[in-house]
């Protein structure tokens, strides 16, 4: 895995790329999504090499089960042998679980309050932008006392806006809810751009500084792009909070 960690005063955040795992292609190598059509044995292990080279205890990894809504829940165990929810969004005052974010070009948004305890992971599409998921993360985080002055967010690698390509109506749509999406293609042709319309609901909700992936997954070989390839594996981002002393 040449993914990457950042740590930021007992917040840390963690995000892969497509290699180091031992999936065939089309996964290769490292797919973590489990309803792409990989071999499920494949998923099983690509997710424990991920967390050992995160630092992480593969058994207190939280995933969603992503359905591009804007629900969002709160969580302090990992799921166990109960159904995974059709969420966009986890939130946990448990330090030490991390909470994991499937894309494969949508953008993983990761928020973490270290005074609060307090971390979120949300899957933002365009329609999650649309309906309002970061919002609801961030409103799920304050009910447990986050505040979002002291929250530190990162979106992961995610399709640019000048590779997203949607039908004019699509992004008038988008843009009638977040003008900052509104976009074009480097081919001059409409488009959206999700992560700054991320940036900018997270500015709205009193989030600043958030720090944004360079990455296009629709450019980059390193990683998995739905619109590029279509039958592909998943990357993922994954936030967690150190146990407080
Ligand atoms: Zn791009």
């Amino acid at each position: 895995m040449i993914g990457q960690r950042e740590s930021v005063s007992g917040a840390h955040f963690g995000f892969t790329d497509r290699w180091g795992g031992v999936s065939a292609a089309p996964y290769e190598e490292l797919n973590l999504g489990g309803a792409v059509g990989d071999d499920p044995g494949s998923v099983r292990t690509n997710r424990e090499l991920a967390a050992g080279a995160l630092g992480v205890d593969p058994a207190r990894v939280v995933w969603m089960n992503q359905v591009h809504g804007a629900d969002a829940v709160v969580v302090d165990e990992p799921w166990g042998d109960r159904p995974v929810p059709e969420v966009d969004a986890v939130v946990t005052a448990r330090q030490g679980l991390a909470l994991a974010v499937l894309t494969a070009d949508c953008v993983p948004v990761l928020l973490a309050d270290p005074v609060a305890g307090v971390a979120a992971a949300a899957h933002a599409g365009r329609p999650g932008l649309v309906a309002g998921v970061v919002p609801a993360a961030v409103r799920a985080m304050t009910e447990l006392g986050a505040d979002p002055a002291r929250i530190v967010a990162r979106t992961g690698p995610a399709v640019c806006g000048r590779c997203y390509e949607v039908p004019e109506d699509m992004r008038a749509d988008v843009a009638a809810v977040e003008p900052t999406a509104y976009a074009e293609t480097s081919w001059g042709t409409p488009a959206v751009d999700v992560v700054a319309g991320v940036h900018a609901q997270l500015e709205r909700l009193g989030v600043s500084g958030a720090g944004r992936s360079p990455v296009c997954t629709r450019e980059s070989d390193d990683h998995f792009s739905y619109r590029r390839d279509r039958t592909t594996g998943r990357l993922a981002s994954y936030v967690w909070l150190d146990p407080r002393t």
